[in-house]
């Protein structure tokens, strides 16, 4: 009982350390709050079109949780985002572009992250170069 009361009061703690905040746009695509373009979703990530696609395929794989950003990453999201990574092939393969695509994660402003809910891109269906800009 105890023990029961510990874990509840653990998860409300953790939840106030990660809310979700009322204004994360893909919380929001999350929720259906916002129409999204969708390719793929389970029980614990959704993978969609990205809204201004810097290539002939371009998707956003994201976890339902909200997670700011890598740097917010805990031992309890290896599962989801191990989870994430190994589908990741197989958006590849259900779009054509499994002999070559990128995926990019901008891990805070400097980097390019412009929405605080963890995502992967997934890039596909030109040539690209190295280095990003
Ligand atoms: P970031 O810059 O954070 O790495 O990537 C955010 C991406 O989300 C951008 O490529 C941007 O085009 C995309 N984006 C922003 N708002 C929306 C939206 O409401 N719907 C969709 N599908 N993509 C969005
Ligand atoms: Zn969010």
């Amino acid at each position: 009982m105890q023990a029961q009361h510990d874990a509840k009061v653990a998860k409300g703690l953790k939840k106030l350390a990660n809310p979700e905040p009322l204004d994360c746009i893909f919380c929001k695509i999350v929720a259906g709050q916002i129409p999204s373009d969708k390719v793929y979703e389970d029980d614990r990530i959704l993978a969609f079109r990205d809204l201004n696609p810097q290539a002939p395929v371009h998707l956003l794989v994201m976890p339902r949780k909200h997670i700011a950003s890598l740097n917010e990453a805990g031992p309890d999201d290896r599962a989801v985002l191990g989870h994430l990574l190994v589908t990741l092939p197989k958006l590849a393969e259900q779009l054509g572009v499994e002999s070559g695509y990128r995926v990019v994660n901008n891990c805070g402003a400097l980097a390019g992250q412009s929405v605080f809910h963890i995502h992967f891109h997934l890039l596909g269906g030109r040539s690209m170069s190295w280095p990003p800009g």
